[in-house]
């Protein structure tokens, strides 16, 4: 017989209690410093999924841990019923950081996702004219903006729509990367478009240069609201604080999340200006979390290590430098290599993702597959050159072999 591991253990008892809502790589985490993450047998891996772009600053990032615990020490939770003396200067940030008037703090991407459905819906009918309960929004196929029961239902994906229906009405869907599709979409009812910038879950789909700029052209023609869901794309990742900075557009609303907390703590927010943030008025909208001192404590020092270690230049430079080295790679059941910033992805011509990620993880290298034939490489912001080398050479060997 053969005898259980430590990690068997852990894992079996995660699969005792827990509910099968995920399918992890058999692999138990207990520490992180940086790109490096530990399990619990004491074997040291590359982090190359960074929670989902949520640790753009590295694990544990020394300065967002002490003001974290410094704040802990003071005040964590206030409810919004009150102020609090950290909130206004989280949302200070974020606002100067994005050029927009206004900030709303939340805790999930998909309560910041929530919140812009909302902020556009109401503009839709207060400032548009949009008759009652009449108004439409326009998503794209292959979109991912998280869980909520409304946000399945304009899901295209089968996995995580089938059975949690009825889907909230109200949503049209389209081809992504499709500006004729847009056009043809439109109504007098719609009050906003809803697009990730690079629709990372879906596999790092980049759209083609020009059809952000072209989308925004339709939205501000239509009067329609332009909202960028960069809460994976956004804060650095792709090589410019926002992803749609590649495009030299400015959206009505953008929503962020994930690296907004470097990983600490659930943070997210949506930004606007004024004439659309006004929409929201006593009662309207809000979160018992939502913008609590802990977490603006956090965000404020996540935003400055992004700011202070130049973290998007670097996404863009190492990410140039990835790029061109997976490009490299001859195999024939590659199909193509892509991404922006640090935010790449190889896609295979046959669904073996996730054999290759568990080679990778042998390797002692963690990374993701999404749907079956593509692999998604996206380490903290914070790597070096020479980690860089030493992540490609451990992709090359799996490869090699495979
Ligand atoms: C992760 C993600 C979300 C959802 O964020 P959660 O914090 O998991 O709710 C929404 N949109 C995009 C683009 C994401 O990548």
């Amino acid at each position: 017989m053969i005898s259980k591991t430590v990690t068997d253990e852990y894992i079996e008892r995660d699969f005792e209690y827990g509910a099968r809502n995920y399918a992890p790589l058999p692999v138990v985490l207990e520490r992180g410093e940086g790109v490096w993450v530990w399990d619990v047998e004491g074997k040291c891996y590359f982090d190359m999924l960074s929670a989902y772009s949520a640790l753009n600053q590295g694990h544990n990032h020394p300065r967002i841990v002490a003001a974290a615990k410094a704040q802990m020490d003071k005040l964590s939770l206030t409810s919004r019923a009150f102020h609090n003396n950290v909130m206004g200067g989280f949302l200070k940030k974020i606002c100067e950081l994005t050029g927009f008037e206004k900030a709303l703090p939340m805790n999930s991407g998909a309560e910041g996702v929530e919140t812009a459905i909302k902020a556009m819906r109401r503009w839709g009918y207060m400032e548009k004219g949009i008759p009652a309960d009449r108004a439409e929004i326009i998503v794209c196929e292959e979109n991912f903006h998280a869980r909520t029961t409304t946000i399945v239902g304009f899901s295209t994906d089968p996995e995580a729509k089938t059975g949690f229906g009825p889907s909230t009405p109200g949503f049209k869907v389209i081809a992504y990367d499709d500006i004729e599709a847009l056009e043809a979409a439109i109504t007098p009812n719609t009050c906003g478009f809803l697009v990730e910038p690079i629709q990372g879950e879906a596999g790092v789909k980049v759209p083609s240069p020009g059809y952000l700029k072209a989308a925004r052209e339709v939205c501000s023609r239509q009067n329609i609201l332009f909202c960028a869901d960069e809460i994976q794309t956004g804060l650095g990742r792709t090589g410019k604080l926002l992803c749609y900075q590649h495009d030299e557009i400015r959206p009505d609303i953008v929503i962020l999340g994930k690296a907004l907390s470097g990983g600490l703590y659930p943070v997210s927010a949506i930004a606007c200006d004024d004439w659309v943030m006004k929409v929201f008025d006593p009662g309207s909208h809000g979160s018992t979390y939502g913008g609590n001192p802990l977490a603006s404590a956090i965000g404020i020092a996540a935003l400055d290590v992004i700011v202070d270690e130049k973290l998007a230049d670097r996404a863009a430079t190492m990410g140039l430098y990835f790029l061109d080295k997976l490009r490299s790679l001859k195999h024939d059941k590659i199909r193509e290599v892509r991404g922006k910033g640090l935010l790449l992805a190889i896609e295979f011509t046959e669904p073996i993702a996730k054999a290759f990620c568990k080679k990778l993880k042998a390797e002692g290298l963690l990374a993701k597959d999404t749907h079956a034939v593509t692999v998604r490489f996206a380490p903290p912001l914070v790597i070096t050159r020479e980690q860089v080398d030493e992540a490609f050479s451990r992709i090359q060997s799996v490869l090699k072999a495979f």
